[in-house]
């Protein structure tokens, strides 16, 4: 990661401003959706980019949350010290499950895993006789998770203590898709072989879906981050992470000069350009080139030519006044919002966010443009 913002030999690079009060905004929206469930947190990939440390001790603080996922064992164990002692009654659930490798790491660092086969279930009740774990069936998704099949031997296997049986929906995003229903109802004939355990089926898009899919447990990612879970925007979703970069220089174009590489972008009048410090080495990806919008000083201008891997350039000529060098430019955030900006560049929100590179400053405020620390 780049230097911090405490760092006074801070590079005048990219920047993520992260509003941790709207990340809680919209835990509590979530809740208020599925008011039945406990809210968990996946904070995977770094809590998709924004940095899992000071998302989950957020999330912990403001937002009661108790119950964390992540992808990989180092990964919880990262999550365990960053959460510290005074978070230490937190669970931390990990989705890829143990190696025989791992087992240490989830004793010491107190993780629990989700267990997808028979042989992550033998090698955990072996390794830690009774000790919670969440089963994970796969009911129709066809990536992780054991097959129905497995449930009765899973059932009946000494020491496995599950806490919960969880599922993933393959078409959350489209709430009309009758897959839905129909894992839904896979999930509910699995579930009545452990009467004990607690149930998850939903990520974000299942927690704005209707009750019958709340279960004990959702487990949201990306509405927490600011990004719709469907396949089109969703006001619920409060903004979180707005991606900036100030301006380097700006140059005037006669007509018929171009810009950048390849020389894609050709001026067909006096143009004003602006050159910013952000490209797609940094996240800004280059299927954007020719389509995507930044905001200028509140106004959305668009992008000219290709973007570069430390620049991109925009038109600024239509502003009412000329920017000037150091000024910033958003490329998603308050101005635009996280799924357009996805769409104008050809990628997927969760794709925007985790591909937020290492030189973006992650920058933590509580509120819009009030400056804090995470901790
Ligand atoms: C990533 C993931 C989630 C979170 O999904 P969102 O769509 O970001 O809310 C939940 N459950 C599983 C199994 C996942 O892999």
């Amino acid at each position: 990661m780049r230097a911090s913002s405490e760092n006074e030999n801070r590079d005048q690079g990219p920047w993520v401003e992260i509003d941790l009060a709207a990340l809680i905004a919209n835990y509590e929206t979530l809740k208020r959706a599925a008011p039945g469930a406990t809210m968990s947190a996946v904070v995977k990939c770094d809590a998709y980019g924004l940095g899992a440390a000071d998302i989950s001790r957020a999330l912990y603080d403001k937002g009661a949350c108790r119950e964390f996922f992540v992808t990989y064992p180092s990964e919880g164990v990262a999550l365990r010290a960053a959460l510290g002692e005074k978070r230490r009654d937190a669970t931390i659930y990990v989705f890829n499950g143990p190696e025989e490798t791992d087992i240490a790491a989830f004793g010491e660092a107190k993780l629990t895993p989700v267990l997808n086969s028979i042989e992550q279930a033998s090698l955990w009740a072996k390794a830690s006789p009774n000790a919670s774990s969440i089963l994970h069936f796969d009911t129709g998704i066809n990536r992780l998770g054991a097959p129905l099949e497995d449930a009765g031997p899973l059932a009946a296997m000494k020491e496995l203590a599950p806490t919960h049986v969880m599922s993933h929906l393959a078409c959350g995003s489209d709430p009309s898709d009758p897959k839905n229903a129909a894992q839904r109802d896979e999930f509910l004939e699995v579930a009545k072989l452990f009467p004990g355990a607690r149930l998850s089926l939903s990520a974000s898009a299942g927690a704005l879906m209707d009750a019958s899919y709340h279960f004990d447990l959702i487990r949201p990612g990306i509405a927490l981050y600011g990004g719709s879970p469907f396949e089109k925007d969703d006001a619920r979703i409060a903004p979180v992470a707005s991606f900036k970069a100030p301006i380097l220089q700006l140059r005037e174009l006669a007509p018929g000069e171009t810009v950048g590489y390849g020389a894609t972008f050709c001026a067909t009048r006096k143009t004003r350009i602006a050159v910013a410090a952000v490209g797609y080495g940094d996240g800004a990806p280059i299927t954007g080139s020719g389509r995507a919008q930044s905001a200028v000083n509140g106004v959305v201008v668009p992008l000219a030519g290709r973007i570069s891997m430390d620049l991109i350039c925009l038109d600024v000529t239509g502003l009412p006044a000329a920017p000037a060098a150091g000024d910033a430019v958003e490329l998603f955030g308050a101005g635009i919002r996280l799924f357009d900006a996805a769409e104008a560049f050809g990628v997927h929100s969760y794709e925007l966010l985790t591909g937020l590179g290492a030189r973006v400053d992650r920058r933590y405020v509580w509120g819009p443009g009030e400056a804090g620390s995470g901790e």
